[in-house]
């Protein structure tokens, strides 16, 4: 199965990244993108690495985001070795912030369970939160800090992740993919603007889209866009050093001052607009994090459309029908589980044992409507 021919359709950080990992253990690798390769959810986030902020308690999910955030630093590397492009992996660590007395008890309920598992995390009062980063508000009573949550800049991400598959000999074309062609109960391959490409296998990774395309039986509302709207300020020199999180959002300083301040999330459909209410929000929690990002100048707006589903848990493996693997549905965590999920898509495409139980994100674990 190793020189299978694999179409994968979309050419985000999931479509890029299992082209990249397919075509290394030698699959001829077309990637089917329709408009321009990164272009959507991938280069709209935040590029957060933070499982243990993400995290609801201990379960397959956390152990899917530490296991890529472990991989992010090789990761990193290798990107840079092939391509020449720095993805700015930086390991600056996350403070969550409370504001009050009710969240810093559930910050430390969080701490106690993340430091029984033995993942590093500690409770930091007002003056230990204001030592670390004076810019802070003075209206923080208490910080979790997680020190092994990171960043990395997903843009440059994006950038670095198809030029490595082009690099190895991966194939892109663009056009948009209609569905997928079944022969005798099997995928042969994908109907391509009305011209039929054949394929041993076919991946699916085209993010919040990925229940549009025919025949793939996943549900469009299984996956279904949640939009994210998001602010980028600047600063000359960087304010502070960690990422900040609220209950209402999130600053990311990047090292050469740009502030990325995010993010809402709505249900508006296909709609990637950005709107004044959420403008007004995000620069309302910005400031409140940081009250000096109020005289910082505003320097881009967008919104981006993450690929959601119910349980807030990934998609993949293999589909309903033979030919067919699916690697959607990566919500708010896409960015971080891209390293993970190239790996464990291109084991499941060869016919290989993955390394991790994909049991958890299979597709058919919702309920049927
Ligand atoms: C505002 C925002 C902030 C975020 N912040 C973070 C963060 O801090 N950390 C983190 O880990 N994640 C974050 N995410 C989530 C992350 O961006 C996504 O989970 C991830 O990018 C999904 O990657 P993807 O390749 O599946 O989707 P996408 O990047 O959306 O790529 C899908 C591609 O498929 C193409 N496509 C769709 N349909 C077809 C078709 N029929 N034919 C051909 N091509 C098609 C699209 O054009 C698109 O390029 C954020 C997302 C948003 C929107």
């Amino acid at each position: 199965m190793r020189d299978a021919n694999v179409i994968i359709v979309g050419g985000g950080v999931m479509g890029c990244g299992i082209a990249l990992r397919l075509r290394q253990a030698g699959a001829r690798v077309t990637v089917l993108e329709r408009s321009i390769p990164g272009a959507e959810a991938s280069s709209a986030a935040g590029g957060i690495l933070a499982p243990q902020m993400e995290s609801e308690g201990p379960g397959p999910f956390l152990e899917l985001c530490l296991r890529s955030r472990a991989l992010y630093p090789d990761f990193a590397a290798e990107l840079h070795a092939l391509t020449g492009v720095n993805v700015d992996y930086l390991p600056s660590g996350l403070l969550h912030l409370a504001f009050d007395e009710a969240g810093a008890q559930r910050l430390k309920a969080t701490v106690d369970w993340q430091r029984a598992l033995d993942l590093r995390a500690e409770l930091l009062g007002p003056a230990e939160v204001h030592a670390l980063e004076p810019q802070l508000s003075p209206q923080v009573v208490a910080a979790a800090r997680f020190p092994d949550d990171h960043q990395v800049d997903n843009r440059l991400l994006t950038r670095a992740l198809t030029m490595a598959a082009a690099r190895v000999g991966a194939t892109f074309r663009t056009g948009y993919v209609r569905g997928v062609v079944e022969e005798h109960g099997r995928v042969v391959g994908v109907d391509l603007d009305g011209e039929t490409l054949r394929a041993d296998a076919v991946v699916i990774a085209a993010g919040s889209w990925s229940g549009l395309v025919q025949g793939v039986s996943v549900d469009p509302r299984v996956v279904r866009p949640a939009r994210g709207q998001m602010v980028q300020l600047q600063t000359r020199l960087p304010l502070f050093s960690h990422v900040l999180f609220s209950d209402k959002g999130y600053v990311i300083p990047r090292a050469d001052g740009r502030v990325i301040a995010g993010s809402t999330l709505e249900f508006a459909g296909f709609e990637k607009n950005v709107t004044a209410e959420g403008l007004h929000r995000i620069l309302a929690l910005a400031m409140e994090l940081c009250p000096a990002l109020a005289s910082a100048p505003v320097q881009e707006t967008w919104a981006g459309l993450r690929p959601y589903t119910e349980d807030h848990l990934p998609i993949l493996g293999a589909g309903p029908l033979p030919g067919l693997f699916l690697a959607t549905g990566h919500f708010r965590n896409g960015i971080l589980l891209a390293p993970i999920t190239a790996r464990l898509m291109a084991q499941a495409v060869l016919g290989e044992s993955t390394s991790v139980d994909l049991a958890p994100f299979r597709f058919d674990r919702f309920p049927r409507r």
